[in-house]
């Protein structure tokens, strides 16, 4: 269950290829970009 909290540096579950999406696992956004996420990031954290 709370296996999914994981905040660590690897996430079997998304470990998509690079640049395909960029998700924020704290609080579920997901991005098409890291610049999308880096945005983000500043405005909502
Ligand atoms: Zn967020």
């Amino acid at each position: 269950m709370s296996d999914r909290l994981d905040r660590g540096d690897k996430n079997d579950e998304t470990s998509t290829d690079v640049d395909v999406s960029f998700s924020r696992a704290d609080c579920g956004q997901e991005f098409n970009s890291r610049q999308e996420l880096k945005e983000h990031e500043s405005t909502q954290h």
